[in-house]
């Protein structure tokens, strides 16, 4: 039910995705889990409280410059391990976290499974990361690959991606919340801001049909088609 991310160089990217998920907690959620891109991808991920996500984490802070992290309120089966997000796809060469409902989860899942996908999980949202790896597999870069899965979804979603070894986040919305944060070398996104407030209160609100790619140096907000969109960065106000 929430979504956090950042990639950049001024804050620790588990402090960070932590810090977001806490804040995001008021939104209420049944599962907490984060992904770290490096060379690797890092996933953890655990059904309950965001405290019980803290105490499965490695002793040493994971090292990277891009994350993201999930707080799920599950519609499609039930909180658990397996079932919390972050997802991946089979190679674990990219990780999703979505907030929404797809409406075409269920042709999705027996086309890509009759294609060889092994999904991991019963939720709707594990459609994405194997649309994305096979379109990996037939070649298309990272952003191209991201583009194509969502544009075979129908539904609700906000949706970030992170692949291995690459320091841009990928984010996509129709109908369900996502705004981004801009810093001096690092960008956020989340689903709402004060995941991200305590590192800046400048934000760009990114409307349904767009894309954006989130780098530790900008965000370059794009339309379905793919054209650059002109954003403005506001300030907010916020009091809680
Ligand atoms: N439909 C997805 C699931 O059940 C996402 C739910 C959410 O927005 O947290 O896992």
């Amino acid at each position: 039910c929430g979504i956090i991310g950042y990639t950049g160089t001024e804050n620790d990217v588990q402090d960070v995705l932590m810090t977001g998920l806490s804040g995001l907690e008021y939104r209420g959620y049944d599962s907490a889990g984060l992904a770290i891109a490096n060379g690797s991808l890092a996933v953890h991920k655990r059904e309950g409280e965001v405290s019980k996500l803290e105490s499965a984490l490695p002793e040493t802070t994971l090292d990277g410059v891009a994350g993201i992290g999930h707080t799920r309120w599950s519609t499609h089966g039930p909180p658990s391990d397996e079932n919390a997000h972050p997802h991946t796809d089979c190679e674990s060469r990219v990780a999703v976290v979505h907030n929404g409902i797809l409406e075409n989860y269920q042709s999705l899942r027996e086309e890509l499974t009759a294609d060889g996908h092994v999904f991991n999980s019963d939720t709707d949202t594990e459609a994405i990361p194997h649309l994305i790896g096979s379109a990996l597999e037939s070649g298309a870069a990272p952003e191209q690959a991201f583009r194509q899965a969502v544009d075979r979804l129908e539904g609700s979603y906000a949706v970030a991606a992170v692949f291995q070894g690459d320091e841009t986040i990928y984010v996509a919305r129709n109908e369900s919340p996502l705004v981004l944060g801009v810093g001096d070398d690092g960008h956020y996104l989340a689903s709402d801001v004060p995941a991200f407030l305590e590192y800046t209160d400048r934000v760009i609100y990114l409307e349904d049909g767009q894309f954006a790619r989130v780098t530790p140096s900008g965000i370059v907000v794009t339309d379905e088609q793919g054209a650059v969109v002109d954003t403005a960065i506001d300030t907010v106000d916020w009091n809680p």
